[in-house]
């Protein structure tokens, strides 16, 4: 069968040909469908973030995939469901973040991604996954699919949020999203159409007119453009913001969102950036937090219950932005348009087979 497979920091994505996976016991075979391409597919490409397993050199990329069940093979899943999977697995057998239902909280070590850290992505004409990984999705979301693993991440984002605001009455009626890039996007969205949230602000650095300011506003969202309005100057110029979602993976964001927040605010992390040193006003940043009761988290990854939710969320998204956002799906036999970047592109995926 073909898979996308990349040397990471060394080359451009390629076709590999690879045998087709058997399943094992208590996994499914599943037909891909279609895998989206974002950020973290860059990074990994560069060689920024992950690694292929152990003892190989070639990674098959892939972490946000839809696909068919071909071979149900004895697990309670249906052939011809429509799946998605889950990223993390055990790395060597079970641990107690696993057994909890919590993959998404191991550290370092006691996780591999599949297609970002130590395991091979979905990328392929087919894969292999334990039924517990799989998710199922209605037929007719199926063509959408592959939104639905960046949408969980948003859905645990916001959970976390929720959470640390729990001691107290808390009502975001205001929200700054830090970068317009997919996962920024389809959160803008979430914020605006599904958790309703008054006041949106969406951050980037792109001139008008541009695809992406046009999706900001035809949502009902304000832009603003880091270069004229940075981060700490958006209570002055704009309003501060109850919840900050970074999804820049600028690491300066990450200390100016402290800056950006209402009073008992919260601002969720989600970049993830290379080393980088720059000075910032500790004691200011730190005295800010405490006076003004405000939180930061960090948050990565998502467990299947955020899977089940975001199957939720993305039958909510107006079609008229899934079809904005989305700008172009490609056959394998032009799969490299895929990992083009550019003005034009905001979310690309590449379709594997047919339902
Ligand atoms: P992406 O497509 O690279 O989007 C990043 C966006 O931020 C780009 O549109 C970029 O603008 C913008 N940006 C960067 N620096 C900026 C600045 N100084 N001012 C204004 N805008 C700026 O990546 P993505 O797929 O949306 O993901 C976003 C980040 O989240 C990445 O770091 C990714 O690794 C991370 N991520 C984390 C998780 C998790 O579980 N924690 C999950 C998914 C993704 P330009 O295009 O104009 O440069
Ligand atoms: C993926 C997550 C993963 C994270 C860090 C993101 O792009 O969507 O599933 O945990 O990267 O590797
Ligand atoms: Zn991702």
């Amino acid at each position: 069968m073909n898979a996308i497979a990349v040397e990471p920091g060394a080359g451009e994505p390629v076709l590999v040909e690879k045998p087709r996976p058997e399943p094992s016991s208590g996994e499914a075979l599943v037909r891909t469908l279609y895998v989206g391409v974002d950020g973290t597919d860059h990074e990994v490409i560069a060689g920024h973030h992950g690694q292929p397993p152990d003892g190989e050199d070639r990674l098959v990329l892939g972490h946000e995939a839809v696909g068919i069940v071909e071979d149900s093979n004895g697990t309670d899943l249906e052939e011809g469901e429509f799946v998605v999977p889950t990223v993390r697995r055990e790395p060597n057998g079970a641990n107690e973040y696993f057994e909890r239902g919590e993959p998404d909280m191991a550290p370092d070590g006691q996780y591999a991604e599949r297609g970002i850290v130590g395991a091979h992505g979905f990328m392929a004409e087919y894969f292999t996954s334990p039924a517990e990984y799989l998710v199922p999705i209605p037929e007719r979301l199926a063509p959408l699919g592959f939104l639905v693993e960046p949408i969980s991440i948003t859905e645990k984002a916001v959970e976390h949020a929720v959470a640390s605001r729990s001691a107290f009455e808390w009502e975001p009626e205001s929200a700054l999203v830090l970068g317009n890039g997919s996962l920024g996007l389809i959160t803008l969205a979430m914020f605006e159409t599904v958790l309703d949230i008054d006041r949106t602000y969406c951050l980037g650095r792109r001139d008008r007119p541009h695809p992406t300011i046009d999706l900001i506003e035809d949502l009902g969202s304000t832009y603003v453009d880091s270069r004229e309005t940075p981060v700490p100057e958006i209570p002055a110029v704009h309003e501060s913001a109850d919840l900050v979602y970074e999804a820049t993976g600028y690491a300066k964001h990450a200390f100016e969102t402290v800056d950006a927040l209402a009073p008992n605010g919260v601002g969720v992390l989600l970049g993830v950036p290379e080393p980088w040193e720059f000075e910032v006003d500790g004691g200011r940043l730190h005295r800010e937090l405490v006076l003004h009761n405000k939180a930061l988290l960090g948050t990565v990854n998502s467990h299947r219950g955020h899977f089940e939710s975001a199957v939720d969320t993305l039958s909510q998204l107006p079609e008229s932005f899934t079809d904005d956002l989305v700008t172009g799906v490609y056959g394998l036999e032009e799969f490299e348009a895929a990992f083009e970047t550019g003005d034009d592109v905001i979310k690309t995926a590449v379709e594997f087979g047919s339902a």
